[in-house]
């Protein structure tokens, strides 16, 4: 619908719009003009496999091996559905908690599986329930996927929570994918820890990371899965049927980009930081808004309950009368239809052009 207006402010896409540092451009045309235009190995050349590894034995202390647990994929996004289909059977469930990223729900059905939502509308905080979580596990229960930072929320699964879901999975015998592509948007110095550090976690934990947020890279479609041998064996076969690698000069900026990490990614997050107070006091400033400050990603979650729509009526009003294009809360749950999802991956001129007309919406209403 946007598209049929002119001069539309979109705030829906998660796709920023800076651009990937010099090096990095510089390495991925260096591999294209010296011919490295041909498959890789399935699981993606050995030397960014070794970059990777050595990346989380640096960032986060965490040592996966090369050869064995690490495999790089087309994005994050084929990484998911890569890992899903290497540990579902028809009719198996996975457990996926509101607001959660619309894509696992369709991921889970491609593999003839059953998405189970847990989304409770009495909470209104954009998180989730442990008992909500237990009370949803069956015998055909075979993993749960979680997403921290969230998209949308632009939270971060907080400590006990991660152990009470951690001591969840060892009791049922459950794998955690962990969608963790936004773990290097975070503000103000909070702390991130992963599932994966979890005792006894290693072993039933699936990470899926990729440089499409953290480099700005999303075009250039590399992700990459940590998680133990047996699974990363199984995804690499697939791999094969699927798309045979990824992009092979792409996977050479990977390796550029990784093995400098903050020195090319740290100015991103100084824009993001900047786009999102400029937002957030924006918001906070319109009578009947309100929001809560995410503590990473570049998404805003807007809380519109005062205005007295749901989410989809107050988006499309808002398309209609101001030309501004925002996601509707329904999307990523029932719980989150007083919301609607802001990205800040447009310039500052936007952001403030976006706020201007959102104002002028809410006043007119
Ligand atoms: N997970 C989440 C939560 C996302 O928001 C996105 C991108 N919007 C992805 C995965 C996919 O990222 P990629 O570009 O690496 O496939």
């Amino acid at each position: 619908m946007a598209k049929e207006y002119d001069n539309v402010i979109d705030f829906t896409l998660g796709d920023p719009d800076v651009p990937p540092h010099q090096a990095i451009k510089d390495a991925g045309c260096v591999a294209i003009q010296t011919g490295k235009t041909r498959y890789s190995q399935n699981a993606g050349l050995l030397d960014l496999r070794k970059t990777i590894s050595n990346y989380y034995v640096k960032t986060e202390g965490l040592p996966y091996d090369a050869f064995n647990e690490i495999i790089v994929t087309v994005g994050a996004m084929e990484g998911l559905y890569l890992a899903l289909l290497s540990i579902l059977n028809p009719n198996d469930e996975v457990i996926i908690p509101a607001p959660y990223y619309v894509n696992y729900v369709q991921m889970v059905q491609m593999c003839h599986a059953k998405p189970v939502i847990v989304d409770n509308p009495k909470i209104k905080d954009l998180s989730f329930n442990i008992n909500d979580i237990e009370k949803a596990i069956t015998d055909k229960t075979k993993a749960i996927i979680i997403n921290t930072p969230s998209n949308p929320s632009g939270r971060i699964i907080s400590i006990e929570k991660m152990d009470a879901l951690a001591t969840l999975a060892k009791k049922h015998d459950l794998i955690v994918i962990s969608d963790e592509v936004y773990k290097s948007l975070i503000y103000d110095g909070v702390i991130f820890r992963s599932i994966v550090t979890c005792d006894g976690m290693r072993e039933r934990t699936i990470l899926i990371n990729s440089l499409s947020k953290e480099f700005c890279m999303t075009g250039w479609r590399i992700g990459y899965v940590l998680a133990p041998e047996e699974v990363i064996s199984a995804m690499t076969k697939l791999q094969e049927n699927v798309a045979a690698c990824a992009p092979l000069p792409s996977q050479y900026a990977a390796i550029e980009a990784l093995s400098k990490g903050k020195e090319y990614s740290a100015g991103m997050l100084e824009i993001f930081l900047h786009r999102r107070n400029l937002l957030v006091e924006g918001i906070k400033s319109i009578s009947l808004l309100d929001c809560s400050c995410p503590e990473a990603t570049f998404y805003l979650m807007v809380d519109i309950s005062k205005t007295g729509m749901k989410s989809e009526q107050f988006a499309l009003e808002l398309l209609k009368r101001n030309q501004v294009a925002v996601v509707p809360g329904i999307t990523y749950g029932k719980s989150c239809d007083n919301y609607v999802r802001i990205a800040f991956t447009l310039n500052e001129e936007k952001i403030k052009e976006g706020l201007k007309r959102i104002r002028l919406f809410i006043e007119t209403l």
